[in-house]
């Protein structure tokens, strides 16, 4: 093999689509009817079947959850997950949430919350509530914590 044919090889691999790269860069298809769709559909748009998400990406492989921590030790800079919090009860007796969502960043800690960014659902500044429950008379909703989760980079390599 010549050196030319060498970096022939070299140019092909870098531009031979992995697995992922056949079906499209995060496409998505339909175990059904085989349609190719993008990487945020919730369902098929051809026969409206529903995705199941086989959630495998990089951020799960190095990231660890942690459930059951304590707020109150959270850092700047960790990333967290919030669900849950205050809710408002309408007057038929509905439920509106009207916590806090998604994935945040913390930026300090407070005696009854947590101030943070978001970072996917809600962008912007948030006062995460992690008081206790208490209702507020003027807007009438009800106070209560929200959940948190902990996302922590796994230790890879190394001893
Ligand atoms: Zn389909």
């Amino acid at each position: 093999m010549t050196n030319d044919d060498a970096q022939g090889i070299l140019r092909e691999t870098r531009h031979k689509p992995s697995g992922e790269w056949i079906m499209g860069k995060g496409q998505k298809q339909c175990d059904k009817c085989l349609t190719l769709t993008g990487p945020r559909a919730f369902c098929c748009p051809s026969c409206k079947t529903p995705f199941i998400f086989k959630v495998k990406s990089k951020e799960t492989k190095t990231t660890k959850i942690l459930r059951n921590i304590d707020w109150k030790t959270l850092v700047c800079g960790d990333r967290i997950k919030v669900n849950g919090g205050p809710y408002y009860i309408g007057k038929d007796g509905d439920y509106i949430p009207m916590g806090y969502r998604g994935k945040f960043r913390v930026e300090k800690v407070e005696f009854n919350g947590i101030h943070a960014y978001g970072i996917d659902k809600h962008t912007g500044y948030a006062f995460i509530w992690m008081g206790k429950d208490m209702k507020d008379k003027e807007t009438n909703v009800n106070r209560t914590a929200h959940k948190i989760i902990k996302f922590k980079l796994k230790e890879t390599g190394g001893v």
